[in-house]
């Protein structure tokens, strides 16, 4: 009891199904979240300008909220939301799902993500092919840094119904001390990505330093991976992380404490 126990999680709010690169269906994630004992389960495909990973069409979100308003009228022991995962596409902060999308969702998370359609050759060249080039040396590597650092800030400035920045750091790296000062002044959350097992312990300290919010995710593409959060799990006990800052956890409530729209 008292500092011994663990973290409780109210809902997993970053799942796929096959709309984009899980092969579980969406009762499958439901069934799942069941299981676990979770009150709410997200349902947020890949946006559609990444390649292979990406839902076929944006309205393959509308098709989506019409399968899950069926499922809440079934069940009353758990809510289901519709989110996003959207791409990234520029140093500008451009996202790949349009706002007549958007403005249907419950949740929006944004990420960067290799394979992404740019929206011009020279966004490709600032933000993909320089974050390829990285490992070319030092200042290959400082320029990917910068660029990818600036395209996740005008994200988070630009986008004002963006909720969770999707593992921050993972394929792209970032200056973390920079996104987080943005993320808290626009009360964007920073996501602890169970499935990826990122953030590394030492960008999740870095984060904490400026305050900010975190929220706990499965990034489930398996079902048996829905609500498992044994990531994170230790990395809040090793850093004994204030659970009033873990959005998702039981004791803050569901999503609607922490939403934007
Ligand atoms: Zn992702
Ligand atoms: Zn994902």
């Amino acid at each position: 009891m008292g500092r011994e126990r663990a973290v409780e999680f109210y809902g997993d709010y970053h799942t796929h199904t096959n709309y984009s690169d899980a092969k579980q269906g969406l009762i499958d994630i439901v069934e799942a979240a069941r299981n676990r004992g979770l009150k709410e389960v997200a349902i947020t495909d890949h946006g559609p300008l990444a390649a292979v990973i990406g839902v076929s069409n944006p309205n393959s979100y509308l098709k989506l909220k019409e399968e899950i308003n069926l499922i809440n009228e079934e069940y009353d022991d758990i809510k289901v939301l519709l989110g996003a995962e959207a791409n990234i596409r520029n140093i500008e902060g451009d996202l790949d799902i349009p706002p007549y999308i958007i403005k249907e969702l419950d949740i929006l998370i944004a990420g960067l993500h290799p394979y992404t359609l740019p929206t011009s050759i020279k966004a490709g060249v600032k933000i993909f092919l320089q974050n390829s080039l990285r490992h070319l040396g030092k200042g290959c590597y400082e320029k990917a840094v910068k660029n990818n650092t600036q395209a996740v800030i005008a994200a988070m400035k630009n986008n004002p119904s963006l909720d969770i920045l999707a593992h921050p750091g993972l394929f792209f790296k970032l200056d973390i001390a920079e996104v987080a000062q943005v993320a808290v002044k626009e009360r964007v959350l920073f996501e602890i990505n169970c499935g990826h097992e990122y953030p590394k312990i030492s960008d999740i300290m870095e984060a904490d330093k400026y305050g900010i919010n975190f929220i706990v995710n499965s990034d489930a593409h398996l079902s048996s991976t829905v609500g498992d959060f044994s990531y994170a799990k230790r990395i809040i006990k090793k850093l004994n992380l204030d659970e009033a800052r873990i959005v998702n956890s039981s004791a803050r409530g569901g999503y609607k404490t922490w939403v934007k729209n």
